[in-house]
């Protein structure tokens, strides 16, 4: 056992693409620490679903949440202590379905936090039911028939509510993901990682996307051309699709105030107000 795994028993399938997942964001984290960036400052929380039990498995601090608001979870964490890099781990049920205006806002308002999705395609934890990015036809105990719906694009939808980094990886390319999840890390802004998840017993996608998936071997110029690669469908690209400067919202509403630092006492804070309310 390395030093960032848990001694929690390992319960996710033979074969599940979040061993990928969970092995690409240890290495992540080693790269961040040669860059300066400690693990005591690397804070992650997670939502419900297999893709959860990442947070019992890493050896960080962090928070657990609850269905579809991890992403909520970390941004209050960053708004009270800005020192901090956070991550919000979310299935794509958990990201697109529980928890989409979570991520539509934190995308809008430029929130200084990651968000890594495990995209499956499938809600596994509950054994199969289909999900705001499963296929169209696909069968499971929910859609016996085969789903009639067509699938969310999550890349294109995070362009279209304002996020500022847009990145698409594969736990198959272990090494190409794990240098994914650092630079998203190091992003400062709201950074979304789509993480193409197999999951061995509800929703195999291995040789699919093993056969689809292709590297690009640059960061596309502009929004428009971001926007293009992300809606393709006869490959599926993989790397930073889309990156831009922005103030964070933490920044933008307090400058470099601190909560935990700049912390005030009980007569300060009602000072502050009284003072504020009366000019
Ligand atoms: Fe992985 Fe699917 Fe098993 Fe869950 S059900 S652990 S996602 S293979």
């Amino acid at each position: 056992m390395d030093d960032l795994t848990t001694y929690a028993e390992n319960t996710w399938c033979p074969g599940c693409g979040n061993f990928g997942l969970f092995n690409a964001f240890k290495k992540a984290v080693g790269v961040l620490e040669e860059k300066g960036i400690p693990r005591e400052k690397i804070i992650i929380s997670a939502g419900i679903g297999c893709h959860g039990k990442i947070f019992d498995y890493l050896k960080l601090s962090g928070l657990y949440s609850i269905h579809g608001r991890s992403m909520a979870t970390v941004q209050g964490i960053k708004i009270a202590n800005p020192d901090l890099k956070v991550v919000a781990f979310a299935g794509d049920g958990d990201a697109f379905g529980e928890g989409m205006a979570h991520m539509i806002f934190a995308a809008k308002r430029n929130a200084d936090i990651t968000v890594i999705v495990h995209d499956n395609g499938v809600y596994g934890l509950t054994t199969g039911q289909f999900t705001p990015t499963s296929d169209k036809g696909f069968k499971g105990p929910s859609s016996p028939k085969g789903s009639v719906e067509e699938p969310l694009n999550p890349l294109a939808m995070m362009l279209e509510a304002g996020a500022t980094f847009v990145a698409r990886g594969y736990p198959v390319k272990l090494k190409h993901l794990a240098d994914l999840m650092a630079q998203a890390v190091e992003h400062e802004g709201f950074s979304f990682l789509d993480v193409l998840q197999p999951c061995v017993s509800f929703n195999n996608t291995y040789q699919k996307h093993n056969k689809l998936v292709e590297i690009l071997d640059h960061v596309p110029q502009s929004y428009e051309d971001a926007m293009k690669i992300a809606k393709r469908t006869d490959k599926l690209p993989l790397g930073v699709i889309y990156r831009k400067d922005q103030p964070a919202f933490h920044k933008a509403l307090s400058g470099d105030w601190s909560p935990i630092r700049d912390r005030m006492s009980r007569q300060e804070r009602i000072k502050k107000i009284k003072s504020l309310l009366l000019h």
